[in-house]
């Protein structure tokens, strides 16, 4: 085989020699010896005076021809040192190593996942296991996102989310310029954020805003680490709260009604209640939802509390703003339902971060897309059982579509 076909094909240089192909089942074995290089120098010692000291046989995967699967079979001089007595092999310029695949592999295997194959599809199609496929990916991703740039960052989403069913959590930091999650951290305590700080500290930059929930453990973090910084509690989590604290109610309410027909109709009305908007619903269950409210007081109260929760932040100035929260927890009482001055209590404690937003007017919509696509990654990352994987999947989720089941 001519030595340029294989050196513009596949990248294998002159430094090997063609030796030799098998046909094999559906596969294609090119066999490659090293050429024996005359100046040798022993990269222990730097000393010249080296022999040959017999040679390691490694199989390799190369780019595939067709449909048949094609593997360098090579045969690697090995040298000894007379001045230490160390042994060492000949480079193999086209791989890296002892991974079993060539430079040109691995590229077309990242080229692959970037056309929208999925880790699975590229293993098929290529014949090899799965987990080299995610090992090529997950090596790419670690070289270009283990250490994201934070130099320029000044404003950052703090936020957490259970990995599986259970209490598992992370923590993630977000670039609210960029988009991009800069940061992934173990649980959801302050320990969590103390890589992140560290970084920040080391390159002396200065955080200007942080959003995040009103979780204790991020609200100490954040005075404690960057305490020039705005802290506004998010919206997004503060309608959470009273979205949970309106179904604490319905449930409390279901169980408390003994007619099983009410039960029924209680229990369907989860999703109209928690709904953003009841457009969606046809005009015969929006009836059936105004009947259920209008002839059940703390669901009556529970809903209207959560639809004018918004008021909080649709103010002209902060100061109006403040009334409105006021006003809201003093109805929320008035309504003596649990779950409602629960919630209260919480909104009253931390007003300042929540009226914080006033001065920044922060959308929430760069955190909930992140939350979204954290989501859809996390259903997938499923069966991985590769944390790290997971991790750099986050932290290039922004500039990376590849699908990874
Ligand atoms: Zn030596």
């Amino acid at each position: 085989m001519e030595l340029s076909f294989l050196y513009h094909g596949f990248g294998i240089d002159r430094s090997y020699h063609y030796h030799a192909t098998e046909y094999k089942d559906n596969s294609i074995i090119l066999k490659l010896k090293s050429i024996p290089i005359k100046k040798v120098t022993c990269p222990h010692c730097g000393c010249t005076e080296v022999i040959r000291y017999g040679v390691i046989h490694r199989m390799i995967h190369n780019l595939p021809i067709g449909s048949k699967r094609t593997f360098l079979y090579l045969t690697v001089q090995r040298y000894q040192c007379k001045a230490c007595g160390k042994v060492h092999q000949s480079d193999i310029p086209f791989t890296r190593g002892n991974v079993s695949y060539t430079y040109r592999f691995q590229r077309y295997v990242l080229d692959l996942l970037r056309l929208g194959g999925t880790i699975t599809d590229v293993a098929k199609h290529l014949g090899v296991g799965w987990d080299m496929v995610k090992d090529i990916h997950k090596d790419y991703l670690k070289k270009k996102y283990s250490h994201p740039d934070i130099s320029k960052v000044t404003k950052i989403g703090i936020d957490e989310f259970a990995v599986r069913k259970g209490h598992v959590y992370k923590t993630i930091v977000v670039d609210l310029d960029t988009g991009r999650i800069i940061h992934v951290g173990d649980g959801k305590g302050s320990d969590s954020l103390t890589a992140f700080w560290k970084k920040v500290k080391r390159n002396n930059i200065k955080i200007e805003l942080v959003t995040s929930d009103m979780s204790a453990a991020y609200i100490s973090s954040v005075a404690q680490n960057a305490p020039q910084a705005k802290h506004v509690y998010d919206k997004f989590h503060v309608v959470e709260l009273v979205n949970d604290a309106v179904d604490k109610v319905r449930r409390s309410v279901w169980n408390q009604e003994n007619d099983i027909e009410k039960r029924k109709l209680i229990k369907g009305t989860r999703w109209m209640l928690l709904s953003k908007s009841l457009d969606k619903f046809d005009e015969e269950s929006r009836k059936r939802f105004d009947n259920i409210l209008n002839t059940n007081k703390p669901l009556f109260e529970a809903y209207y509390l959560k639809e004018d929760l918004c008021q909080i932040w649709m103010q002209k100035s902060k100061a109006e703003g403040e009334e409105q929260l006021e006003y809201w927890c003093a109805r929320a009482r008035e309504s003596k339902l649990t779950a409602m001055i629960k919630v209260a209590n919480t909104l009253l404690a931390k007003r300042t971060g929540i009226l914080a937003w006033y001065d920044c007017k922060m959308t929430n919509a760069v955190l909930e897309g992140t939350n979204n696509k954290v989501k859809v990654l996390k259903r997938k990352a499923f069966g991985y059982r590769d944390d790290e994987y997971f991790k750099l999947l986050l932290l290039g989720m922004k500039d990376e579509t590849v699908k990874t089941e």
